[in-house]
């Protein structure tokens, strides 16, 4: 595997604010916070396609509105909920940005850009939740840090709007929820996010290309079911059977696998969209064939895809799976007729799965020069 590359550092583009920031607002709530202060509700509108569409990043950006009107903006508000203070990119063209947040906290995001089975271009972004996570998954860096907060909307959706603002002509075409954090442990701020990302005077990105990922909060999962959006939930699974889950995801003694996959099921029937689940693989411990066939058993036999991961390798506890046994468990999952692929491994020179960017950061000392 290749080393990390070392990030880059930025030199910061604003003094951290404490002001409330103007991109967790929705559309309706901008038109509201505009009437309060005596504007015409065009005003809240026009906010928003500014912060959502054409991402401006100081008020001064916002062009069509009165010198004045900016000035008490910028009073009350801000808009980048952080600074950049990193960046990296791969020989994959995988892209990196580390983002300190006002209050400090670090977190990271990449761009993978890939092509279609169809041929056309994708740049997909996966974000993060969360600073930190509580899950604690043992083969996860981020779940050895542990929770320290829920990220905002805005916070969550910047992730995205960042790498257009860096490279105003490759748009992000799709977003997975698969960075630092639970996304259903932060559920208000996640289903704020896709409506925030699809709303049609935003980026208006179809639901269809987002992709929202859960441990197996159950309940959460039941609710999502009926926010009425057309998302992918993607459930990371790992393995086939609750001892050696439970063993991997602590979640699993809470919500054993039988209710999860239930909850799953009832999730794409309720929904009609296919689910996507899952599975790391890591040598010795979930990819003997055994693994593959009790896996075939317990998924739901409609709307059911199988994702498996190759392990990038955070330390010692766990190696990757050899890439001919990885295509012996595609097979055998095949041969039951589930519908699998294997995830393309993107980024590895930048450390870029869930929860390792943060840690190698760390490990680097990578800090701001500011
Ligand atoms: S794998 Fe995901 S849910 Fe588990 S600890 Fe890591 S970030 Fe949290």
């Amino acid at each position: 595997m290749t080393q990390p590359l070392p990030m880059l550092p930025v030199a910061p583009t604003r003094p951290a604010s404490t002001l409330p920031c103007a991109l967790d607002y929705d559309e309706q709530a901008l038109v509201a916070t505009f009437a309060m202060l005596g504007h015409p509700a065009y005003r809240g509108r026009q906010v928003f396609r500014d912060l959502h569409q054409r991402h401006v990043a100081s008020w001064e950006g916002c062009t069509n509105l009165p010198r004045e009107l900016r000035a008490q903006l910028a009073e009350r508000y801000r808009i980048l909920p952080g600074e950049l203070v990193g960046q990296a990119i791969s020989q994959d063209g995988t892209r990196k940005r580390l983002v300190r947040l006002a209050d400090g906290q670090d977190i990271e995001t990449v761009a993978i850009p890939a092509i279609s089975p169809a041929g056309a271009h994708r740049l997909s972004v996966c974000v993060s939740t969360q600073a930190g996570c509580a899950m604690a998954c043992t083969f996860c860096a981020t779940g050895r840090m542990g929770l320290a907060r829920g990220l905002t909307p805005g916070e969550i959706v910047d992730q995205v709007y960042g790498f257009e603002r860096d490279a105003p002509s490759e748009r992000p075409t799709h977003v997975v929820f698969m960075g630092m954090g639970e996304p259903l442990h932060n559920y208000a701020a996640t289903v704020a996010a896709v409506r925030l990302l699809s709303h049609a005077n935003g980026v208006n990105l179809s639901q269809r290309r987002i992709t929202v990922s859960t441990s197996g909060l159950v309940p959460q999962i039941e609710q999502l079911a009926g926010e009425g959006l057309e998302i992918t939930l993607a459930i990371s699974l790992h393995a086939p059977d609750d001892t050696l889950r439970a063993s991997l995801m602590p979640i699993n003694r809470r919500y054993p696998l039988a209710e999860l996959i239930a909850a799953a099921a009832a999730y794409a029937h309720k929904t009609g969209r296919r689910v996507s689940y899952e599975y790391v693989l890591l040598r010795d411990v979930n990819d003997a064939l055994h693994h593959a066939d009790r896996l075939a058993t317990i998924l739901p036999p409609k709307l059911s895809h199988v994702n498996l991961i190759p392990y990038n390798a955070t330390d010692a506890s766990y190696r990757p799976t050899p890439p001919n046994a990885a295509r012996a468990f595609r097979d055998r999952l095949l041969g039951a007729g589930v519908s699998t692929t294997i995830r393309a491994s993107r980024g590895r020179d930048i450390a870029a799965a869930c929860g390792q960017l943060k840690a190698e950061n760390r490990r680097q000392g990578t800090r701001s020069p500011g």
